[in-house]
């Protein structure tokens, strides 16, 4: 490390982002710390840390960071002959330059990104929007600036945040470059709502959706099958189903529930207040609400923990971030569930993979 690259290249990255923003290879860039919320039951994100805001500079130096580390890295193209490309040996160059690079999480992510077309960026972490309005604008603007190639950015959201802020501010963030938002709805049943402690309502669900798509979102909502258990999957399969028929979002993303040790909700199970619904149960679930979506979203399997599998023995939805269009491929999924009902192993709660979170 050189005296001029020093501390040059450092910017914060989070933990966690959707399955479908590491398909698309996004830039991620922290513009919070952690979950403002951080209470429901089943979660075991951003535990070891409270919710902060990061400054409006702070973030707009992570973001000039990586500009700078990019500038670099097509100026050291230009001069072994690369003409401005980041081949193997310009890399070597860089960390040969500032070998801190080697151990830098964030120069791999930008790597990656950028071998993708740097096209898409995931702002991290929790819930962006309680960032205030005027921040949140003044970042995204600077960010589209910096990187003209972008053409979509997503984040996290609440519903309860998306309910409460005024109209106008919403749109004013769609519209400064904000494309697309990631709701946890988990379920659309008010009691199972409550004792998961998602600190939202159906009714809320609904608003911060419909709030959403006005302001001009790309929406992207996720359930849970599973997690009312044996006790509550009917009312949780019913009642997510008409909440989400409300809203009609874009996406549709099913991420089913696993009891993560340490988690309240693995303690209630242990206790035997939760029993976990075998493979089957869990497509029964899944088929009562399917059968009762009534909606033109795509609807996705792109989480590993959909690991239900097929008579091969292969996995019996396809696990696109495009998923199956409905309602066009309602019929196809239902018959896909029915083929899955029989082919699965009937153990409680037995899945083939580790779900991650
Ligand atoms: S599920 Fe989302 S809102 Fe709930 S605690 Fe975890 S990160 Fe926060």
């Amino acid at each position: 490390m050189t005296a001029e690259t020093a501390g040059k290249y450092d910017f914060e990255v989070g933990m966690y982002r959707p399955p479908s923003e590491g398909g698309s290879h996004s830039l991620l860039l922290r513009f919070t710390r952690n979950c403002p919320w951080n209470k429901c039951t089943f979660c075991a994100m951003y535990k070891h840390e409270k919710f902060s805001m990061r400054p409006v500079a702070e973030i707009k130096g992570d973001i000039d960071a990586i500009g700078a580390m990019i500038k670099d890295m097509q100026a050291l193209s230009w001069k072994l002959g690369h003409a401005g490309q980041i081949q193997r040996d310009v890399i070597i160059a860089m960390i040969e330059q500032d070998p801190d690079l080697n151990t830098n999480h964030g120069f791999s992510m930008v790597l990656d990104w950028l071998s993708s077309g740097g096209k898409t960026a995931f702002l991290q972490d929790g819930n962006s929007l309680m960032m205030a309005t005027d921040n949140l604008v003044e970042v995204l603007t600077h960010l589209r600036n910096t990187f003209p190639s972008i053409e979509r950015v997503t984040t996290y959201a609440r519903s309860k945040t998306l309910a409460r802020k005024p109209q106008a501010e919403l749109t004013a963030i769609c519209k400064a470059g904000l494309d697309r938002l990631h709701v946890g709805l988990e379920s659309g049943d008010d009691a199972l709502l409550k004792k998961i402690k998602k600190g939202v309502s159906g009714e809320e669900h609904i608003k911060g959706g419909k709030n959403a798509l006005a302001a001009g979102f790309q929406l992207s909502e996720y359930w849970m099958p599973g997690l009312g258990g044996k006790e509550d999957w009917e009312n949780h399969a019913r009642n997510t189903a008409l909440v989400l028929n409300q809203i009609n979002p874009h996406y549709i993303r099913s991420r089913p529930f696993y009891p993560f040790p340490g988690t309240p909700i693995h303690a209630a199970q242990q206790q035997g207040a939760l029993t976990l619904l075998s493979p089957q149960e869990t497509l029964m679930e899944l088929k009562l609400l399917i059968e009762t979506l009534d909606v033109t979203s795509k609807v996705c399997f792109d989480h590993a923990g959909n690991s239900w599998v097929n008579r091969s023995g292969r996995l019996l939805f396809s696990q696109s971030y495009e998923g199956y269009q409905f309602p066009d491929d309602k019929q196809r999924v239902l018959h896909l569930i029915e083929e899955g009902i029989e082919a699965q192993p009937g153990k409680s709660g037995s899945r083939r993979f580790r779900i991650i979170p």
